[in-house]
């Protein structure tokens, strides 16, 4: 139906006859039948030229032309002209030295008004959603596609050149009881029995180990039902990789050539040979996240030992509690508004804090300060904070006292911020990629009063604390196990497994998996490790994650062909979607679930007995 792409007619073709097929994207009706049009396809733009001279009856047509029209041109290529002496030369497009001057013309597919424009950005999302059939032919998306696709071909190449297999795995899959909300499938054939969708292929991925399979990879399609965030869909995918008779080292090596490609083979970017590495604690520490944005500093100091002595009930009660006291220095920020202070402040208290301490240094001494906690700190304190925390005029200080994990996590939040009021990033093209290593093992859930695996089950305690995990001692236990951070983003994470079944046994004793579970949940785990199973580890990338840092954009609903929006709805198809009872007796399922007057489902109340 062409001989050309829209995108693909240039100088060297000047003369030609050529065929070119694509949308109107916008139309210049000059008078007279001489009419413009700019015909785009999937890889770009040409201009089209009706001549009256040429055929009226062309012309007459091409009036008729609206935006998203479907046509079919037959035309010669011709050097765009001079005009009064100036060159019509478009150097924003590919095509833009030539024109095609239109000899025949085919109408293939009229297009109805447009519900909002291609070619300007457009707010409401879920208009474009609703519409994103035609959402995904605006050049930003197409190019969005393109450029997922190059990392999915890029990552297929260099795992194959790696002697990794592409194996898949079962989407209907089994139910456990860690990690997320499962999404279930109701079996037809064993009434009253669900499969689960894989919120990862997690096991799997191990039995396919256990199966000698030694280097496995998927683009695996993943799904938890949880409430849904910016960057969160109930869908995903993850590059999903595991290898046998593999160090932490050989991983992490892998993942950065992986990653360096997929960057230089999509964008040209140059991502280091080796990233830098951080442990969970010192990232903590030091960013007060595990997944710091290293491209600026504002990093969190203690500040516990000026403080040893203090009366001021704050701070020495995080102390005597086993706590700790720690400070930003922001500096320049001083100027900062009420508003911008009350919103860090909230922040601070969503995070666990219960206010945010501040100091505005209006001068260099602590005379000069405004703070509503220095009149509580004596001239001892304040010289000290001056000195540790290098206070001037023009900065702002913020404090955050109590437990080690809320006081970190706090003002790692706040720190967020205050690059941000500052700017910090305006401009920066810097792709700093880290490491964060030796996670902790478990994590304690004081409201549950039970522990969690911080990574999943499967993760390998680091080798001093094996014995210490088979004899109950969960406190303190570090994990084998790896996030790789881009930027501040989590691209994915991994570990080293656990292989034997009698370690495997101890760690899910640690998480409270009773005997009986052990056997119906993990049964097939613990035989398959009883047999000889390799040592193994491996990672996940999101990829949805990494295409949005490819393509440049803050939504992972932008390098998602067709996503949910936040309310979990694909608002094109409006589904989820009600099924016919008859469909729900099929599978022994009886919704409880009642619509309200305003459309919203509520589980029904039982009925008064
Ligand atoms: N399956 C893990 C996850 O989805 C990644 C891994 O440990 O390989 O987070």
């Amino acid at each position: 139906m062409r001989t050309h792409t829209c995108n693909g007619i240039s100088r060297a073709d000047i003369g030609k006859s050529v065929t070119l097929i694509g949308w109107v994207k916008s139309k210049r009706d000059q008078g007279a039948g001489l009419i413009f049009i700019d015909l785009r396809d999937r890889e770009g733009v040409t201009q089209v030229v009706f001549k009256p001279e040429n055929s009226k009856e062309n012309s007459e047509l091409a009036e008729s032309f609206r935006a998203e029209d479907v046509i079919q041109v037959i035309g010669t290529v011709e050097e765009r002209p001079e005009i009064d002496g100036q060159s019509t030369f478009n150097t924003e497009i590919a095509t833009g030295e030539v024109e095609l001057i239109v000899s025949e013309v085919k109408v293939i597919n009229r297009a109805e008004v447009l519900p909002f424009p291609l070619d300007k950005p457009v707010n409401n999302e879920d208009l474009r959603l609703k519409y994103r059939f035609l959402d995904l032919r605006r050049p930003a998306m197409a190019r969005n596609m393109q450029l997922r696709h190059r990392i999915t071909k890029t990552t297929r190449d260099v795992l194959d050149e790696d002697g990794f297999l592409e194996i898949e795995t079962p989407i209907l899959s089994k139910s456990t009881p860690e990690g997320a909300r499962d999404f279930l499938v109701p079996s037809r054939l064993t009434p009253g029995s669900f499969y689960a969708l894989p919120q990862a292929p997690q096991q799997y991925k191990q039995l396919l180990m256990c199966g000698g399979v030694e280097k496995y990879f998927q683009i695996a399609r993943c799904f938890r039902d949880e409430d849904l965030r910016a960057d969160r869909q109930p869908e995903f995918t993850q590059i999903d990789i595991e290898a046998s008779f593999v160090t932490e080292d050989d991983i992490i090596g892998l993942t950065e050539k992986l990653l360096g490609r997929v960057f230089k083979e999509s964008i040209g970017a140059d991502a280091p040979a080796s990233f830098e590495r951080i442990t969970y604690q010192d990232a903590m520490d030091t960013y007060g996240s595990d997944k710091p944005d290293t491209r600026f500093g504002l990093h969190l100091t203690d500040i516990g030992d000026v403080f040893a002595n203090s009366q001021f009930k704050v701070f020495s009660g995080a102390l005597k509690a086993g706590g700790c006291i720690k400070a930003i220095n922001a500096k320049g920020l001083n100027s900062a508004s009420v508003g911008q202070i009350d919103k860090m402040t909230k922040a601070a208290i969503e995070a666990g804090a219960k206010g945010l301490a501040y100091i505005q240094a209006r001068g260099p001494e602590p005379a000069d300060w405004r703070s509503p906690i220095t009149k509580f700190l004596s001239e001892e304190e304040l010289q000290g904070l001056k000195t540790k925390l290098n206070i001037e005029e023009g900065d702002l200080v913020l404090f955050g006292a109590g437990d080690w994990d809320t006081v970190c996590d706090v003002l790692g939040r706040v720190r967020l911020m205050c690059a941000d009021y500052l700017n910090l990033l305006e401009g920066n093209t810097d792709l700093n990629f880290l490491w964060v290593t030796e996670f902790p093992l478990l994590h304690f859930d004081k409201e549950e009063g039970r522990w969690h695996a911080v990574h999943h089950p499967f993760t390998r305690p680091v080798p001093e604390d094996e014995e210490k995990l088979k004899a109950g001692e969960y406190a303190g236990l570090r994990a084998q196990a790896y996030d790789v951070v881009l930027n501040g983003y989590e691209l994915g994470g991994g570990s080293i497994r656990i292989h034997e079944a009698e370690l495997q046994d101890a760690m899910f004793t640690a998480l409270g998996v009773t005997e009986e579970e052990k056997k119906t949940m993990f049964g097939h785990i613990l035989d398959a490790f009883s047999f000889g199973a390799p040592p193994h580890g491996g990672l996940a990338l999101g990829l949805d994650r990494v295409a949005m840092l490819v393509c440049g954009t803050d939504s992972i609903r932008e390098v998602i062909a067709f996503p949910k929006n936040n309310k979990g709805t694909d608002l094109m198809s409006d589904s989820p979607a009600e099924v016919d009872f008859k469909q729900l007796r099929e599978l022994y399922v009886k919704s409880t679930a009642n619509k309200d007057e305003k459309g919203l489902k509520k589980p029904q109340q039982p009925a008064a007995k």
